[in-house]
């Protein structure tokens, strides 16, 4: 099998196996409790929440462990409207987010909230002064993802928190698809607060990070406990918090070497697909990509039947977020950057892993030309139906 769908999750890390599975045989104390076995766990937790936190650019007491990327965005936006629902209305985010913030946006508009959808260009990309001028007296928080999943294009987050800075607003950019990915730390990007999920990162399923710099207004909307400093109600999962340190620490020091080994990868397959098939188009070509993330149009086939036609051949791909698979509407992200629906319809997202070989990225762009061939072959057939 050749997987090429790191986006949508990532394989466990040996070595994070390995350092969680004492926490899931003879070390199961609960770390909130007083004795021996609760001290021990919670002391892995808090040894890995340091060297999280110091990987991410964030003080210890500044992670919150959540038990998802989706969980973790949620908290943001739902805690931060929480905390300022005295001081306004409006909250801004982008047409190109995951569901789990665009979703969560649109549960706070049912709740008379007022949300901004910031558009993006042709290239996939956020322009600050469209934040420029959608920010208003009344805004309470600005949420613009770090990298996009469909597409990998890299947002201008650096200078969309500035802005927010500069007017008081809180930001958030959810950095679950560039952690790890790009060279650079989510703390050093000046957002209030951070979304990093451990499975996207070769870390376990069931883990993630909101981080909360000091000071940033935040309620809790679980309740039931004191844990995570009163922001995250439930017992910690221990071994998932163990492997996610693990994983964090294995993908920064591998960062310097993966990144341009990716990219050159990306940059092969794209070179290879566009030499061969007719009717191809990188979506965000022209933008700054993370280096493991090519999206594809073909024009005149369908994506889903690219991805069935890949998979019989042992080579996994997907037509965009895990999380929509089934869903018949087209990608929102490409519809956002201009596509029509029909070549949205015919797009499927190709994500590198760590151990993708120029083996798998060439016998890829072979079968993407016979499959897209194929499928071409068989709509422009005489008795084709429809
Ligand atoms: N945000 C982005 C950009 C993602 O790609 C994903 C997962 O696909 C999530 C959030 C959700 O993370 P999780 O799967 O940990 O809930």
């Amino acid at each position: 099998m050749i997987y090429l769908d790191s986006n949508a999750t990532t394989p466990l890390r040996p070595e994070a196996l390995e350092a969680m599975l004492p926490f899931l045989s003879e070390r199961q104390g609960n770390p909130s409790s007083p004795h021996r076995a609760g001290h021990e766990a919670r002391a892995a937790v808090e040894e890995a929440r340091r060297r999280i936190a110091a990987r991410l650019g964030f003080e210890p007491e500044e992670i919150v462990f959540c038990a998802s990327g989706t969980e973790a965005d949620n908290l943001a936006l739902r805690g931060v409207t929480r905390a300022l629902r005295k001081k306004g209305r409006h909250l801004v985010t982008s047409a190109i987010e995951h569901h789990a913030v665009l979703h969560t946006a649109r549960d706070l508009e049912r709740d008379g909230w007022e949300v901004t959808s910031l558009p993006v260009g042709p290239d996939g990309a956020v322009r600050p002064e469209a934040l420029a001028a959608a920010l208003r007296d009344d805004t309470v928080l600005v949420t613009v993802m770090r990298a996009n999943n469909d597409t990998g294009v890299v947002q201008p987050v650096a200078e969309l928190a500035a802005l927010c800075r500069e007017r008081g607003v809180v930001f958030h950019t959810d950095a679950v698809q560039s952690a790890g990915k790009l060279a650079e730390r989510p703390g050093d990007l000046g957002a209030g607060l951070v979304t990093v999920s451990a499975h996207k990162l070769y870390g376990p399923k069931g883990v993630a990070a909101l981080c909360v710099r000091r000071g940033t207004p935040l309620s809790p909307v679980t309740t039931g406990g004191g844990h995570e400093r009163g922001l995250r109600a439930g017992t910690e999962n221990v071994a998932g918090i163990v492997g996610f340190a693990a994983a964090v620490d294995l993908a920064f020091e591998a960062l310097a070497a993966d990144g341009p080994r990716l990219a050159a990868l990306r940059d092969r397959l794209e070179a290879r697909v566009l030499a061969r098939v007719d009717g191809v188009r990188v979506n965000g070509a022209g933008a700054p990509r993370v280096p493991n993330t090519s999206s594809l149009s073909f024009r005149g086939v369908d994506g889903e039947s690219i991805v069935l036609g890949l998979d019989v051949r042992g080579i996994c791909v997907s037509t965009g977020s895990a999380c929509s698979t089934g869903d018949p509407e087209p990608s929102h992200v490409l519809l956002a950057m201009g596509l029509g629906p029909r070549a949205a319809q015919g797009s499927i997202r190709i994500s590198l892993g760590r151990t993708t070989t120029e083996a798998d990225v060439d016998a890829t762009a072979t079968a993407l030309l016979e499959t897209v061939t194929r499928l071409r072959a068989i709509s422009s057939a005489p008795d084709a139906e429809g």
